[in-house]
């Protein structure tokens, strides 16, 4: 069990780190679940890349998540070493062979993804031919408002997609289709859009659908990205799914993002300032790589011990990384007292989704020391602390 703290500030005054510290919030991350559970109308499939730590997934758990969205053998280990029997889906759309085949004899797995015949082919050879599957086709959606673009990479056009289905039913297995909208995505027109292009994909193919899957790209709330609440996103849903009209369908979706990102914080110090820059012992190739490929900025708290901040005074700083590379520095300025200074802490929220997942440990710096606390981080009627 992480050691528990009731505020970030007791960290910082019980431990002085000067190593990055993730801050959880058990509470947090178990509503984030719970609501995502009670309002999502099927199954809520967790996207275990967007954080893998078991005790995130531990809270999730707790919070009500039975299901997970995996990408590779490794990630479905994972999850039945913490959750003996629990269901992991297989949603990606290119597998090795081994990968497909120790899924299915070692794991169990009965969904696969496919956006290719040749990936059909693949799963029907190194199943043995086994019908009881349920094959989601993969359906590449237009870029609708998000962050990330997940269509570039993966998903069969509509036609294509209709072929497929056509293919998947003559082989016995049960049909599904699945997209992505994009991570981060702010609009929840995005998924009206990728519903009603899922329809004409329907209707074009005749195959009776087992189950359709939004996906994830739920968002998460940053200083320079705010989002619509998950009612908003829940209501449009619902709504695509009425005008769809069939009762039949399982629905699914693979939240990753939505379900961390608020409850996490990551508390890092100030190992130098000079002028306006200073120098912080996490930075890109660490747990804030998202700045950079997401151009997210977090909200941040500065703190300190034995002594204030100087209330009236704000400055734009530059905050470098702990690394040798040039590229380690974050790519917009952030404001903080205009006093702080070398042994001041400075804590990034909203930070649970693609931090540790993504950290490395290049030039030796790798950050993954884990409290839990008990209070939010500060985000009130939709406003982020003010620093000063
Ligand atoms: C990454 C990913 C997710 C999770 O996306 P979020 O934007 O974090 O919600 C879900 N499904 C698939 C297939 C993914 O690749």
């Amino acid at each position: 069990m992480p050691r528990h703290f009731d505020t970030t500030y007791d960290v910082v005054k019980e431990l002085k780190p000067s190593y990055p510290v993730y801050c959880l919030r058990p509470d947090i991350l178990r509503d984030a679940a719970s609501r995502f559970v009670e309002m999502f109308p099927g199954k809520v499939l967790y996207a275990v890349k967007c954080n893998p730590h078991p005790e995130i997934m531990r809270y999730l758990h707790e919070g009500g998540v039975r299901h997970f969205d995996t990408a590779s053998p490794e990630e479905i280990a994972l999850v039945r070493r913490q959750f003996p029997g629990m269901d992991a889906y297989f949603m990606h759309p290119v597998k090795s062979r081994d990968a497909i085949r120790s899924a299915h004899r070692v794991f169990g797995i009965r969904h696969f993804v496919i956006d290719t015949e040749d990936e059909l082919h693949k799963i029907r050879a190194e199943t043995d031919e086994d019908p009881d599957l349920v094959i989601h086709v993969r359906l590449a959606t237009p870029p609708a408002g998000a962050a990330y673009n997940l269509s570039a990479k993966f998903g069969a056009r509509p036609m294509t997609a209709a072929e497929l289905l056509k293919k998947v039913d003559s082989y016995g297995y049960k049909a599904g289709l699945c997209f992505h909208v994009g991570s981060q995505c702010t609009s929840p027109n995005g998924y009206r859009i990728a519903i009603e292009l899922i329809r004409q994909v329907i209707d074009f193919s005749g195959v009776k659908i087992h189950s359709i899957d939004v996906g994830g790209g739920f968002p998460g709330q940053y200083m320079n990205q705010r989002a619509p609440g998950l009612d908003v996103f829940m209501d449009e849903i619902k709504d695509c799914i009425r005008w769809l009209g069939m009762p039949d369908i399982t629905f699914m979706c693979e939240p990753g993002r939505a379900l961390v990102s608020s409850g996490v914080s990551l508390v890092t110090q100030i190992q130098l300032r000079k002028e306006d820059q200073l120098f912080i012992n996490d930075g890109i190739y660490g747990s804030l790589s998202e700045a950079v490929t997401g151009n997210l900025r977090f909200p941040v708290r500065p703190m300190r011990i034995g002594g204030d901040f100087d209330p009236e005074e704000t400055l734009e700083f530059t905050i470098y990384g702990p690394t040798c590379d040039n590229m380690d520095v974050l790519p917009a300025t952030v404001n903080l007292p205009a006093d702080i200074r070398e042994g001041d802490w400075i804590e990034f929220g909203h930070i649970g989704a693609y931090s540790n997942a993504l950290a490395t440990h290049f030039n030796g710096f790798f950050p993954e020391l884990l409290v839990t606390v008990g209070e939010a981080f500060p985000f009130i009627d939709g406003e982020f602390p003010q620093v000063g």
